[in-house]
């Protein structure tokens, strides 16, 4: 069996499964948002009753991220919708936006979008969010009301999104019904050259295969290539599997995944025992590619799909508007660092917008000196609008104040994971996906840039 299979066999209490056999699994994770949490949480009571009580309130998880620092009424309810839920049913691992647990979310647009703004709870994006709060086990199932809960097969962890429906009856049963994925093979060799960064390898990838190349497919990364890559750099790839249309991204458990998760979980308190996937001799795949990271070069998937690659070398007549720095595919600690490499001691020429995608990245941010400087300063002297406002922003256009929104038809290069039509705000907007390297050396030049030109 396949690791995905491998995890599903177990989580349906069979020996063995085959793609394309529907199982009933259990979950060990439901994760849902501000976004999908209201939807889901109407469809539990409906289905199972207004006094029902969520099948185990310890594997819960919610996370307010998406449209939360914004002055749009019916947002700020949504958040008030999920912690009214959270207290009736004392779910523990709900990451509010503020302290009181009675309180009423709301923005305060004079305030603005730079200062901080959330309480001591509050988690930023989710899928980042998940593994430094410690909800992240090898082996095991995730289920999420996000279509990139799949960043958690970077922790060897069958991961996935669902819709409000489907969450509402795990919400109640603690199972679900699915079918097992095919899987198509992506062995890694070699290591990266200078310049060149996960957020490539997987553009690479989508390149090959297509967008839609994948759908229903989950993709296995694994190889020698794997070890020189960070937690980090495999949660950017397997965030982007769905940008193929893959059911779920997985990689292999090693020494870095042990170091991360037993790291997390004590850190937090969370379950810390778990049973990793290891690979099987004998595995059946739908497909196999090899992938040699040493040829790799900065990529881009241009407007309007991910599938759209592009060599960054190749893109120099094509002029910007902005550039983007977050989300959950290119807002972690080590992608700002990477980006402030390029940028540092110099000036964009564009808009250039930063969004970390949780506290806790803006933390390191903050304190992380490079001679007498903080990166944020340095971010800042390099003319990068930084916000304290760690979440989604504009990575899903949002409400029509959103932090770093395309309220225009403008061009923008951006480290987040999707570029159709409309993705950051204006429907006639381009998004071109890059790696934060691409977008820090796009970012000093208005127009698409190969960051190695930056590189001594
Ligand atoms: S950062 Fe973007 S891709 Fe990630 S969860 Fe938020 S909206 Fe979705």
């Amino acid at each position: 069996m396949t690791l995905t299979e491998k995890i599903l066999a177990r989580a349906a209490g069979k020996a063995t499964v085959t793609a394309g056999e529907n199982i009933w699994v259990s979950a060990d994770v439901l994760m849902t948002h501000d976004v999908c949490g209201p939807g889901t949480i109407g469809v539990f009571k409906r289905e199972f009753g207004k006094e029902a009580k969520v099948w185990d309130r310890q594997k819960v998880v919610i996370i307010p991220d998406h449209y939360i620092f914004t002055s749009d009424s019916k947002s700020n309810r949504n958040v008030d919708i999920l912690r009214e839920f959270a207290r009736e049913q004392q779910i523990p691992y709900f990451y509010d936006v503020i302290d009181n647990p009675n309180g009423r979310w709301l923005f305060d647009a004079v305030k603005g979008d730079f200062v901080r703004q959330f309480g001591s709870h509050y988690a930023g994006v989710c899928h980042s969010a998940l593994p430094q709060k410690g909800h992240t086990r090898p082996g095991e199932v995730l289920f999420g009301t996000d279509s990139h809960t799949c960043t958690a097969g970077a922790f060897n962890q069958f991961a996935t999104g669902i819709g409000n429906t489907d969450a509402g009856f795990v919400m109640g049963t603690g199972k679900l019904l699915i079918k097992v994925p095919e899987t198509m093979h992506f062995r890694l060799e070699g290591k990266l050259p200078a310049g060149v960064m996960a957020k490539d390898i997987i553009l690479h990838v989508i390149g090959e295969v297509g967008f839609d190349g994948a759908t229903y497919r989950a993709m296995q990364f694994d190889g020698p290539g794997v070890n020189s890559l960070s937690m980090d750099d495999r949660m950017t790839i397997a965030n982007m599997a769905i940008e193929a249309g893959g059911k779920n991204g997985i990689f292999e458990f090693d020494a870095q995944t042990q170091a991360y998760v037993d790291y997390r979980t004590k850190l937090n308190g969370t379950k810390s025992t778990y049973e990793p996937a290891e690979r099987d001799r004998q595995e059946t795949f739908f497909s196999e590619l090899t992938v040699d990271l040493s040829k790799l070069e900065p990529t881009v998937a241009c407007h309007p799909d991910p599938g759209q690659r592009k060599l960054a070398k190749e893109m120099g007549d094509t002029r910007l508007d902005r550039a983007y720095i977050g989300s959950c595919t290119g807002g972690k600690t080590s992608d700002f660092l990477d980006f402030a490499r390029i940028v540092r001691g110099r000036k964009v020429v564009i808009d250039t917008f930063g969004v970390p995608a949780t506290p806790e990245i803006i933390r390191d941010l903050q304190t992380t000196y490079w001679d007498d400087k903080t990166v944020w300063q340095l971010l800042l002297d390099a003319g990068v609008k930084m916000t304290e406002n760690a979440g989604c922003a504009a990575c899903l256009g949002g409400p029509v104040d959103t932090f770093g929104r395309m309220n225009a038809p403008l061009k923008c290069i951006s480290a987040t994971n999707r570029n159709f039509p409309g993705r950051m705000g204006h429907k006639d907007s381009q998004v071109f996906l890059a790696s934060p390297m691409t977008v820090a050396a796009s970012a000093l030049t208005g127009k698409v840039t190969d960051p190695r030109e930056y590189i001594c």
